[in-house]
């Protein structure tokens, strides 16, 4: 179908949208509908309100950023030399935070794909996690 709005005006939208979202969260979206996947976003009843959602397929999938969530062996994810102790207490809370919300979304039954943002997302990197899950 064309697009109802000219390049500008859906330039322009783009960009709103942009503040909104992350783009690796916009990414992992537009990647997931192309492989014919009807991803929900925000669901806020779900245990760390995952990126994206495949309620029918029973995953969710996170984009993680790579320093707030303590990737680990991650040269992104390394500590600020000032505040260390701040920086260090509050990643490693985001980390147990994280794990946390995985249990609870394993116990329901999810299936729970994590993405970094220090690998770019690709389409074959994406299919290729999905298979186990997707027939
Ligand atoms: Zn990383």
């Amino acid at each position: 179908m064309a697009d109802v709005y000219n390049k500008a005006k859906r330039s322009e939208i783009m960009s709103k949208i942009k503040g909104k979202h992350t783009s690796p969260e916009i990414r992992l979206v537009l990647l997931l509908k192309e492989l014919g996947l009807k991803p929900q976003q925000h669901r806020k009843d779900l245990p760390g309100c995952p990126d994206a959602v495949l309620f029918r397929k029973k995953i969710v999938l996170f984009v993680n950023g790579c320093f707030w969530h303590g990737h680990k062996n991650c040269s992104r994810a390394s500590l600020p030399n000032t505040n260390r102790v701040f920086w260090q207490t509050k990643i490693e809370k985001n980390i147990r935070r994280d794990a946390s919300q995985c249990r609870k979304l394993r116990k329901r039954g999810w299936h729970v794909l994590t993405f970094w943002t220090c690998k770019p997302l690709t389409r074959t990197i994406l299919t290729s996690r999905l298979r186990r899950y997707i027939s």
